[in-house]
């Protein structure tokens, strides 16, 4: 019982007999010859440090395997076999080459093509729970590089009327529509022209968009397609990707230098916008939804139009744009869902409810 053979065909280990001849090592079970390994082909397997037995191979035959615990046969072997310890040398590196361009090609498709396919449909098919216990995460990781970025920690704004307007506006958009997730809306002071819609309801609105809206139809406009956002489950995607391509960027450091720049180039790629067909469907859901609650969707083209005309000096960094760009026809395609339909004169704020809103950071 202290030799057993492996034909690395089978998982059966059949217990054998081995000899160590001139220059070779045959091996036999129930005195059937088996296999006859040359001394100088012969390897070990054993992890360093295994004294009393050996793991060995033949490079010849590299799935079978000999395990020997015999002490008198293991240091026979060792006396005998030259190249016990030796490394595999790469037979032909040229080859190497080639398989390492091939995985990097398959690393690149799984990122640009696989990956956001894959997250998307993951993300189609979770339950409200489950986006709810991974909706922390992106927007914890979110509000901390804003407050590195602006070097203060993000503070929300509150005040009764301010919260009231706002309570207001989110009724009258989205009062008739049953959303799979709860409403979670929260205006930051940054002053950038920005709103962001996270995984399972959470939107926050910078105060910089209200210098970029005049009218509370426009800021209604642009919340609908925030919660477009939402409602598609497009940055529960983008989370879901992240987390999968960090592994792909670790699987790429490991395999070969340079990996990192193609790991952050794919997580720059999703930082930088939810992509067109995310932004189609973000205003396809807010034209529906604001012709559902008599607002028209030519609200949504102006609020565009209005930032697209603001200057730099006017508006700060036009945040909004960079993650929004209105590209494709965004404007024609709000102006196309208003035509020939009729909406509410019903204002969705009154005056003073709209200066309490938009000076909702000012205290
Ligand atoms: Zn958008």
């Amino acid at each position: 019982m202290s030799v057993f053979y492996f034909n690395g065909k089978t998982a059966v280990s059949q217990e054998a007999q081995a000899r160590i001849e001139t220059d070779s090592l045959s091996i036999s079970v129930n005195g059937v010859p088996r296999a006859e390994w040359p001394l100088a082909d012969i390897r070990s397997q054993s992890k360093a440090g295994a004294k009393d037995a050996l793991l060995l191979s033949s490079i010849r035959d590299d799935a079978a395997r000999l395990h020997v615990t015999d002490s008198a046969l293991v240091a026979a072997v060792r006396r005998a076999c030259p190249n016990l310890h030796a490394r595999p040398a790469l037979a032909n590196p040229l080859r190497y080459v080639g398989w390492l361009a091939a995985a990097s090609v398959a690393v690149a498709v799984s990122a640009t093509v696989l990956l956001p396919y894959l997250s998307r449909s993951l993300a189609g098919i979770m339950s409200a729970e489950a986006e709810r216990r991974i909706a922390d995460l992106p927007y914890d990781k979110w509000i901390a590089n804003i407050s590195a970025r602006q070097e203060a920690p993000m503070r929300f704004c509150s005040t009764p009327k301010g919260d009231a307007a706002l309570d207001k506006v989110f009724v009258r958009v989205f009062g008739n529509f049953e959303l799979p997730f709860e409403l979670d809306v929260k205006v930051t002071d940054n002053r950038s022209t920005n709103a962001v819609a996270f995984p399972a309801g959470r939107i926050l609105v910078y105060q910089g968009l209200f210098d970029a809206t005049e009218t509370p139809a426009q800021f209604a406009a642009i919340m609908a397609h925030e919660v477009g956002h939402v409602y598609a489950k497009h940055m529960t995607a983008i989370a879901l990707r992240n987390a999968a391509s960090t592994g792909i960027g670790d699987l790429l450091l490991a395999t070969f230098p340079g990996g990192q720049v193609v790991a952050d180039f794919t997580s720059n790629l999703q930082a930088s916008s939810f992509g067109r067909q995310s932004e189609r469907e973000a205003d396809a859901f807010a034209h529906e939804i604001l012709t559902e609650a008599g607002i028209s969707p030519i609200n949504l083209a102006e609020a565009f139009t209005l930032m697209q005309s603001m200057t730099l000096e006017q508006s700060g960094i036009l945040t909004y744009l960079h993650t929004h760009p209105a590209h494709d026809g965004r404007i024609e395609a709000a102006l196309a869902a208003s035509e020939s339909k009729e909406f509410s004169d019903d204002p969705i704020l009154t005056e003073d409810e709209w200066a309490a809103l938009t000076s909702i950071c000012a205290e």
